[in-house]
């Protein structure tokens, strides 16, 4: 067994649109990125990358390559998982959390936890997705970003 954990974080911004573990959410502001700033699927990217020893996904997608702008980042995962079963491990189980003073997630969150196992090509039932706010404290707090930790484990 192998062990990754990722995190990622990005900054607000009004009029962009807001995707999370692949499914567009309904709010007034999304994520500035280089891609269409899925935090949680970077995240959970950089956990998968990390637990089979590759390079970061900075490295490996990074934001000056214009074949990765705008990008979809389910079509980041994909291949993040590819790499990963080409060393010979398997994804055997990812859970994310992504840290957002709002909007509230609850209603997407199985949408959420579908899209993200559809992505990497494994049952719904081995992967988790959670969210949590920080109490109003810090940069998530106020709503200056919203940011995602991942923790995955794969399988020899
Ligand atoms: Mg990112």
């Amino acid at each position: 067994m192998r062990i990754g954990h990722g995190y990622d974080v990005h900054r607000t911004a009004p009029g962009r649109r807001l995707v999370l573990c692949g499914v567009g959410i309904d709010c007034e502001f999304g994520l500035l990125a280089h891609s269409d700033g899925d935090v949680a699927l970077h995240a959970l990217t950089d956990a998968l990358l990390g637990a089979a020893g590759l390079p970061d996904i900075g490295r490996i997608f990074p934001d000056t390559d214009d074949a990765w702008k705008d990008a979809d980042s389910r079509d980041i995962l994909r291949h993040a998982v590819a790499m990963v079963r080409e060393k010979g491990f398997e994804p055997e189980y990812a859970d994310v959390t992504v840290v957002a003073e709002r909007p509230k997630l609850s209603p997407y969150i199985e949408t959420m936890r579908e899209e993200t196992a559809r992505a990497m090509d494994i049952d719904p039932s081995r992967v988790n997705v959670k969210a949590t706010t920080e109490e109003k404290l810090g940069f998530t707090g106020c709503g200056d970003g919203i940011a995602a930790h991942a923790v995955v484990l794969l399988r020899e």
